[in-house]
């Protein structure tokens, strides 16, 4: 009798939102995890890996996407979290043209690694495969992030998804895609009309409408789940991002598992 080994990607929201900030964890089955921004405070950030179950020293890496502080706010101290548990940092080369410009010396340089647009990096049995998105930021990215078992795509915080980004991410098992804000209380939030023009831009946000689009193309019968991230607090709600997107990939014929990560909080996902 033979016992089967299945391995499988566990992916965790430590929190997804421009309010309380973004940091996600992909950790596939006896590899070590990787985090995907660190938009948290140290305490917040150390707190929530371990509710997972982790401590700061397990993360083999950690990939920034850009600068805005509900990315990066652990990054942004006199001893950044990657300097106190000397763990390496993985970003744009414009982002650490920012980085070094605000916090000179902060980071071991040795722990500063730069990726490029459509760039892979294999790490701790992973494949990292960088993409630029359209934001604005110096240089914003995303990735795609390859295991053994499945693929996990990360796209939030991009004005618009180019055909770039939609042919990387095409197919994919897991999608953590955003769905910023329903236009209509975008518009009617009260906000200064700079704030909803840059929100609305070709480089700010997606709205639920651009995901739902966007991801009737991404979605196929392989795509395993969709991970809706980064709502806007004020101009969306979780129930009608799902709708949204819901609907539209079932007028494509697809029906994948549709989950919504909460703005705080830690929420699992994956397999
Ligand atoms: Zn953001
Ligand atoms: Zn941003």
């Amino acid at each position: 009798m033979f016992l089967e080994l299945v391995i499988v990607m566990r992916i965790f929201s430590l929190s997804s939102s421009s309010s309380y900030g973004n940091a996600y964890v992909v950790w596939e089955d006896s590899k070590r995890p990787l985090l995907i921004d660190c938009g948290l405070s140290l305490r917040q950030l150390v707190n929530a890996l371990t509710e997972i179950g982790l401590s700061p020293e397990d993360i083999a890496a950690i990939f920034v996407t850009h600068e805005h502080s509900d990315h990066v706010r652990a990054m942004c101290l006199k001893t950044p979290f990657a300097q106190k548990f000397n763990i390496p940092v993985f970003a744009s080369f414009g982002f650490w043209k920012w980085f070094q410009a605000r916090h000179p010396g902060c980071l071991d340089p040795c722990l500063v690694h730069c990726i490029e647009d459509q760039q892979r990096v294999e790490i701790s049995g992973y494949t990292v495969h960088g993409f630029l998105k359209p934001h604005d930021a110096n240089e914003p990215m995303g990735y795609r992030i390859d295991g053994v078992s499945s693929s996990v795509g990360f796209a939030m915080d991009l004005g618009y998804v180019p055909p770039s980004v939609k042919n990387l991410l095409r197919g994919i098992e897991y999608l953590v895609f955003e769905a910023n804000h329903d236009v209509e209380m975008e518009i009617n939030s009260g906000r200064p009309r700079f704030l909803i023009q840059r929100v609305m831009g070709k480089f700010g946000h997606l709205s639920n409408d651009d995901a739902a689009d966007a991801l009737s193309r991404l979605v196929t019968p392989y795509t395993k789940q969709v991970i809706l991230s980064h709502l806007s607090i004020d101009c969306n709600c979780p129930e009608i991002a799902e709708r949204v997107v819901g609907d539209k990939l079932k007028a494509c014929g697809y029906k994948p598992d549709i989950k919504v990560a909460p703005a705080r909080g830690v929420s699992g996902f994956g397999a």
